[in-house]
């Protein structure tokens, strides 16, 4: 059930009611509170919440090392030991330093409102580790301020109970196991990149088939060919596609972006969403732009590629994330600097720059 379905049931509970007394109580606390240095952190049903994950926030790569080396107590042993240094940004930094920065301006227009990003970081961390994440998130003037260790537990039931709009992790596997919760997520790899992004506009690209859609069309390539595609998405034009795992981060997006528009900023709206897909415009793009239509959502910039590879434009766009769900796309975007982030769903998972992986049995039934 999306966040918005949940908050328009009617009907509300006596829990739902204690929870809105304590509410009001922390927003009154804040308010008469001399900290304005400090935002107050937005309650989750009002915010876009996004989950990252300490690897992917911080570098993390040495520490990883020694947990999988010397077990978890030398880990957190050498945790303990280098609790004063600083940990170096990771590859989801840039993105949740550009979605602070859309909070700054949302703020500006509408102080009173808590319908902004929110960050939680989650992390299967001992708590101990915690000093350090600590710190390094105020010497990089992080708001972050809701913190989930789960000690090696999943975190999957406390991303539904943040209501998370994004989950990003370094671990497929907890990702793959949010996706068929119905959680928007991805994974993310280690990337050098130096390109540089811009620090007043956040940038989001997606793919379609199997990222912002469902992959029923994708079968159909993968399965019977480029012909057959083509004459079944002309045939289907006017039928709209499944939802796939990240379209309710595009709405979420679109939701914040209404907010600049209101205002009269759709001009230099500090958020900007591109879809970019290897659909080809003329054969197979009708279906995708009024599958779109028909959720009320848009996109800035649909960039059709025709099966051209995507790193090319992806390092003129720049964005601080791009989700694609085939892995061949990923590694194109990462080779010319492109943060990507890969969403482990659909028939794409079974195969590899077009051919098919062979998978047991077992294996099949997951994916
Ligand atoms: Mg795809």
């Amino acid at each position: 059930m999306s966040k918005h379905e949940d908050t328009e049931r009617g009907g509300q509970s006596n829990s739902d009611n204690s929870e809105e007394k304590d509410w009001a109580a922390l927003k009154a606390l804040f308010d008469n509170t001399k900290t304005a240095k400090k935002p107050r952190p937005p309650k989750p049903s009002n915010a876009v919440t996004i989950a990252v994950s300490s690897r992917t926030l911080f570098n993390m790569v040495k520490e990883r090392k020694v947990f999988e080396d010397e077990g978890l107590e030398r880990y957190v042993a050498h945790q303990l030991e280098l609790e004063d240094q600083l940990f170096t940004p990771g590859v989801s930094f840039p993105f949740v330093k550009a979605l602070m920065n859309v909070n700054a301006r949302l703020r500006e227009l509408y102080p009173d409102s808590e319908e902004l990003f929110d960050i939680v970081l989650v992390t299967n961390n001992h708590a101990q580790v915690g000093v350090r994440l600590i710190n390094s998130i105020n010497h990089y003037d992080l708001n972050i301020e809701r913190f989930c260790m789960t000690g090696g537990e999943s975190p999957i039931g406390y991303l539904k109970a943040y209501m998370t709009n994004l989950y990003l992790s370094k671990d497929s596997k907890k990702v793959q196991e949010a996706i068929e919760e119905g959680i928007a997520a991805a994974t993310m790899f280690t990337c050098d990149s130096e390109n540089e992004l811009s620090d007043t506009q956040l940038r989001v690209a997606f793919d379609g088939d199997a990222v912002l859609f469902s992959d029923e069309s994708e079968i159909i390539v993968k399965e019977h060919g480029l012909d057959t595609f083509f004459k079944h998405e002309k045939e289907f034009e006017n039928k709209p596609l499944a939802q796939g795992p990240l379209k309710c981060f595009l709405e979420a997006l679109g939701k914040l972006q209404r907010k600049f528009y209101a205002k009269d900023q759709r001009i230099n709206c500090p958020i900007r969403t591109y879809l970019v897909t290897a659909r080809s415009a003329a054969s197979a793009g009708a279906r995708v732009l009024k599958t779109l239509r028909s959720w009320g959502l848009e996109v800035d910039e649909a960039l059709f590629l025709a099966g051209a590879p995507k790193g090319p434009l992806l390092h003129k766009i720049r964005p601080h994330i791009f989700f694609d769900d085939q892995m061949f796309h990923i590694e194109g975007a990462q080779e010319l600097g492109t943060i990507a982030a890969h969403v482990p769903y659909g028939i794409g998972q079974k195969y590899n720059k077009g051919k098919r992986i062979e998978t047991s049995g077992a294996e099949e039934k997951k994916l």
